[in-house]
């Protein structure tokens, strides 16, 4: 049984977690940096305990302040939340080797899908299909230009370490491969201090679509059906959605099949999104799980009704999942879009600083998870996401409707915001068709 629990995160997820643990009865313990002093989730959260300074690897990212906060607090578990150290194995296996529970996998199941040519090599092996590529890490040019000819150009080089779109290089023709294969090399080796990489077709167009699954302990895997970003810019995502509005219903049941699979043959519990690019000819291959809840989670909230959250710490005290999976069902539309503090006029500059005012939007079908408030300032030292506007109703076209008026009720003043870029893209007839594709904004509204 969990009774307390600490947050090893902040922002909108430090909140979103907070909120769970409240309705469970489970004590929350929240840890800030001296950025964060003021942060909503600091005021929320049972107790707070200060762990470093502003910057991330002074206070985030310690892992033995983390672990010092939570043996003071005495708490059962930690949840890491997004980002920071949520993907670290070796922060897992700390927690749990100082006798907390971690809202998460098990450090090896972590460790192995982390890697994405051992997650690449674990699709295969579970008939999940991946994009043609090398078989295995590419070690020399020689192994490069054998392997590139073989699956077609242009090719992806992709690091094995890779993530948040670091170390991945495109080569149209042989004469680009030696140069895009040591950039991409360089790039990950400085970034993840493995510079491993392997190769792919690169896909032209692709749509991104992921799919949520949940598996306890017990050996029950479900998925919460699919999710589509394929609204992204320079490989970050914008606006998600579910269900997918372009994916065939047989494609939808095959691409879920397959998340389930994968999953299942990873040994995994907990939350794990597999994300997939899809083609135009509706043909979906394996790009990587993320061993963590995800930003975009809401969505999928939305439409199954069920609390992820709540069922994380559940999966993680040894319980079983609370549903099977043909108790799961997919109610209506929802979308989701990032608010940002950024100027998108300024090549989408990060634009932090003081919230003079906001009017947070609401009506039916209208949820907002940020943990801003009027006077809160956004500090410079973390990502800039302000809070995520989410709509749920029972068609897409009012969905869209729906998130417009939000948007437009939305109003902040202080700091420059993404909304009424959001706004831009919910009525281009590309996406109100659902006809875009990963490369939709860059093409159509910058870059
Ligand atoms: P990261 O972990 O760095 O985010 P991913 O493997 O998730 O890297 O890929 C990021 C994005 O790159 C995907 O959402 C997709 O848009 C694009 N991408 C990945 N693999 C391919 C491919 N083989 N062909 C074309 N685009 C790809």
């Amino acid at each position: 049984m969990i009774k307390k629990l600490l947050i090893a995160n902040r922002g909108e997820i430090a909140l979103r977690i907070i909120r769970a643990c409240r309705e469970m009865g489970i004590r929350s313990v929240a840890v800030y940096s001296q950025a964060d002093a003021d942060s909503m989730h600091v005021r929320l959260a049972d107790e707070a305990y200060c762990i470093g300074k502003p910057r991330s690897n002074e206070s985030y990212l310690k892992i033995d302040q983390i672990i010092a906060a939570a043996e003071v607090a005495g708490v059962d578990a930690i949840h890491p939340g997004y980002g920071f150290l949520a993907e670290n194995a070796h922060f897992n296996e700390v927690c749990r080797a100082s006798g907390f529970e971690f809202i998460g996998p098990s450090p090896q199941a972590m460790e192995k899908l982390g890697d994405k040519n051992t997650a690449r090599k674990m699709a295969i092996a579970n008939d999940v299909p991946v994009v043609p590529g090398s078989e295995g890490l590419v070690e020399s040019n020689e192994d490069a230009i054998a392997a590139a000819a073989k699956v077609g150009y242009p090719v992806l080089i992709k690091a094995t370490a890779g993530g948040g779109g670091k170390g991945m290089r495109v080569a149209e023709s042989e004469e680009t491969l030696a140069t895009a294969f040591s950039q991409a090399r360089t790039e990950a080796e400085a970034a993840f201090g493995n510079g491993g990489c392997y190769i792919e077709r690169y896909v032209g167009s692709p749509r991104h679509i992921e799919v949520q699954v949940i598996a306890d302990t017990h050996g029950n895997v479900c998925h919460l059906f699919e999710r589509d970003c394929s609204v992204q810019r320079r490989h970050q995502k914008l606006i998600e959605e579910a269900p997918s509005p372009s994916l065939p219903e047989h494609r939808r049941a095959a691409i879920c099949e397959a998340a389930v699979r994968m999953i299942r043959g990873a040994e995994y519990s907990n939350a794990a999104t597999v994300e997939f690019i899809v083609d135009a000819e509706n043909n979906f291959y394996f790009i990587e799980v993320n061993a963590r809840i995800q930003v975009e989670h809401p969505v999928s909230e939305m439409i199954t009704g069920i609390d992820l959250i709540k069922e994380q710490i559940r999966v993680a005290s040894g319980e079983k999942l609370s549903f099977s999976q043909d108790e799961i069902e997919c109610r209506g539309v929802s979308i989701e879009c990032r608010i940002n503090a950024e100027n998108p006029e300024k090549n989408f500059q990060p634009n932090p600083g003081k919230i003079q005012s906001i009017f947070i939007p609401g009506g039916l079908g209208v949820r907002f998870d940020s943990h801003v408030y009027a006077g809160y300032t956004v500090p410079a030292y973390y990502d800039s996401m302000i809070g995520k506007l989410i709509v749920h109703r029972p068609t897409r076209e009012e969905a869209i409707a729906t998130m417009r008026r939000a948007l437009h009720e939305l109003q902040v003043e202080g700091i420059s915001t993404t909304a009424a870029f959001h706004d831009k893209v919910l009525q281009h007839p590309e996406f109100v068709d659902g006809l875009h594709d990963t490369k939709f904004v860059e093409r159509e509204f910058v870059d």
